[in-house]
C-alpha cells in the first residue's frame, strides 16, 4: 500500500506558523515611552502618531485608533445607518469578523459569490444581487489575504444603484491597486493590526476616511459618546472601542517595518510559485497589471482533475489518499504532522451553520437561502453538479506557511513535502 506519510522529511524543529507577529526592538521603546510617561490609558503620543502615519502611508485624510479592526467595522456599518432588517451585501468566502457587525445593529447579510480571478467579491453576482434586491443601499468588501478585488467594477455597480460601500482592508494594509492604497475606496475604510495580520499591536484596527465629520463621530462613538460638558453627559449610545496608547506604541513602532514585511511576504509567494512548477498547483492569484497584493498569506489551489476524494461535514474531514492527487486535508494534515501551521481557505459565510439561511448570490442565482441539504452535502464537486465558486475554492484550496521568519530551507522542505504529496 501506497503510503505518503513514509517519508524522510524531518518534523520542524520549532513550529513555523502561518503568520505570527514579527517585532523587531523599537515597538518596545515605544511601549516603554508609554509606561515612562505614564500615558496609558487610550490617549497618548503613541495614537496621536500612529494615526498620522497611516494617514500618512495610505492617504485617508483621517485615521481614528480603535480597539480591534471589528470594532472599526462595527462603527462603519452605523455610520453606513444599516438599520434592523435591511440587508447588507457581503463578501461570502471571508472571516466571520466583516460581516458579524452587520447583525450587530441588526441587519441582514446578503452573500456574494466569490470570482476565480482575485478570490473577492464577484462583480457580476453582485449585478445580479441587485436586481433580486434592488433597495440595498450598503456593500461590505474584504481583500482576501491581501488580494485587491475588482474594485473599480464594484465601484461603478453601487454607484448605479446609489449604495456606499464599507472596505474591510483588515487583510490587506500597505496592498494597491492602480497605485492606490486599499483602505480608501469605500466610503467607510477599516484595517486592523490584530497578532497575526501584516504588522500588529497584538491587537487593534483603525477607521479610515476622508471625512472629518465621519472621523469625529466614530472617535466621539468609541469613547463612550461624551458630550461636551462639565460632567459625563451623553446623548447617543457610545462604546469603549478606543485603541490603548500602549497597543498604539507597538504598531506605531511596526510602521516603518510594514514594507519589509511586505517584500519578505512577497519573496515567500514566488518561492512557492517557482517551486510548484510542474505541480497540478497555482497560486492564490491577483490582478498582475493593475493591482500590487501585500501578500499577506500565501495560498494555492489544487486543479480539479488533482483532487483526491475529500469529504468535509461540519466540524470533520476525510479523504482517500490516491497516487498523484492529493487534497487540503491531506496537505494540511502533513504540514501538521511536520510541525508547520497551514489553514484552509476561508470556509465561505454562506456555508457557516449560523449564515446559511440568508440570501446567496451567485452568477447564475436566485438568491433564495441555500437548504442544509445543499451546503453539506459531503460529495462536493462530483457529477458536474455545479459548485459555487466559494464552495469550490475552499473544497480545493489553502493557505501556506507565511510566516516572515520562516527560512529559506524551512520553506524549501514545505514545498518538497507538497510535492511528495502529488506521488
Ligand atoms: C482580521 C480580520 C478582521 C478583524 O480584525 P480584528 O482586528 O481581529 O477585529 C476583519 N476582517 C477580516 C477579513 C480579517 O481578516
Amino acid at each position: 500500500m501506497f503510503n505518503k506519510d513514509n517519508n524522510d522529511f524531518k518534523k520542524f524543529e520549532s513550529k513555523v506558523w502561518l503568520s505570527s507577529p514579527t517585532m523587531h526592538g523599537p515597538e518596545l521603546e515605544y511601549v516603554k515611552e508609554a509606561y515612562d510617561t505614564n500615558w496609558l490609558s487610550t490617549v497618548g503620543a503613541n495614537i496621536n502618531e500612529l494615526e498620522r502615519l497611516v494617514c500618512e502611508k495610505t492617504g485617508a485624510k483621517y485615521a481614528v485608533a480603535l480597539s480591534a479592526g471589528t470594532a472599526a467595522l462595527h462603527l462603519a456599518i452605523k455610520l453606513a445607518n444599516v438599520k434592523k432588517g435591511d440587508r447588507v451585501f457581503c463578501s461570502d468566502m471571508t472571516f466571520d469578523a466583516t460581516v458579524n457587525p452587520v447583525v450587530y445593529e441588526g441587519g441582514i447579510p446578503v452573500f456574494i459569490d466569490t470570482e476565480y480571478d482575485t478570490w473577492n467579491m464577484d462583480p457580476v453576482a453582485l449585478e445580479k444581487a441587485f436586481e433580486i434586491y434592488p433597495d440595498v443601499k450598503v456593500v461590505v468588501i474584504a481583500h482576501l489575504y491581501g488580494t485587491p478585488g475588482k474594485i473599480d467594477e464594484i465601484k461603478q455597480i453601487c454607484d448605479r444603484h446609489g449604495a456606499v460601500i464599507v472596505e474591510d482592508a483588515a487583510e490587506s494594509f500597505g496592498a494597491t491597486y492602480k497605485g492606490i492604497q486599499t483602505g480608501t475606496f469605500g466610503n467607510y475604510n477599516c484595517i486592523s493590526f490584530n497578532g497575526n495580520k501584516i504588522i500588529t499591536g497584538s491587537a487593534g484596527g483603525m477607521f479610515l476616511t476622508d471625512s472629518l465629520e465621519d472621523a469625529n463621530r466614530v472617535r466621539k462613538w468609541s469613547t463612550q459618546s461624551r458630550e461636551n460638558a462639565p460632567w459625563y453627559q451623553h446623548e447617543e449610545l457610545g462604546y469603549n472601542y478606543r485603541m490603548s496608547n500602549v497597543i498604539a506604541g507597538i504598531v506605531r513602532g511596526q510602521m516603518q517595518f510594514l514594507d519589509d514585511h511586505i517584500a519578505s511576504k512577497k519573496e515567500i509567494y514566488y518561492r512557492y510559485k517557482e517551486g510548484f512548477k510542474g505541480l497540478p498547483i497555482s497560486m492564490n492569484p491577483f490582478d498582475e497589471e493593475n493591482s500590487e497584493p501585500n501578500y499577506w498569506l500565501s495560498c494555492m489551489i489544487i486543479d480539479k482533475a488533482a483532487m483526491c476524494k475529500q469529504v468535509r461535514g461540519e466540524c470533520e474531514a476525510l479523504y482517500i489518499p490516491e497516487h498523484g492527487k492529493s487534497c487540503p486535508t491531506e496537505i494540511l494534515d502533513i504540514l501538521t504532522m511536520h510541525n508547520a501551521e497551514g489553514r484552509p481557505v476561508w470556509k465561505p459565510m454562506h456555508m457557516q451553520p449560523i449564515y446559511r439561511m440568508n440570501g446567496f448570490v451567485t452568477r447564475e442565482g436566485d438568491g433564495r437561502a441555500k437548504t442544509n441539504a445543499y451546503i453539506s452535502g459531503g460529495s462536493v464537486g462530483k457529477d458536474g453538479r455545479p459548485l459555487d465558486v466559494g464552495m469550490d475554492i475552499f473544497h480545493r484550496g489553502l493557505c501556506l506557511p507565511s510566516d516572515n521568519k520562516m527560512t529559506v530551507e524551512q520553506q524549501n522542505q514545505i514545498i518538497d513535502m507538497i510535492k511528495a504529496c502529488f506521488e
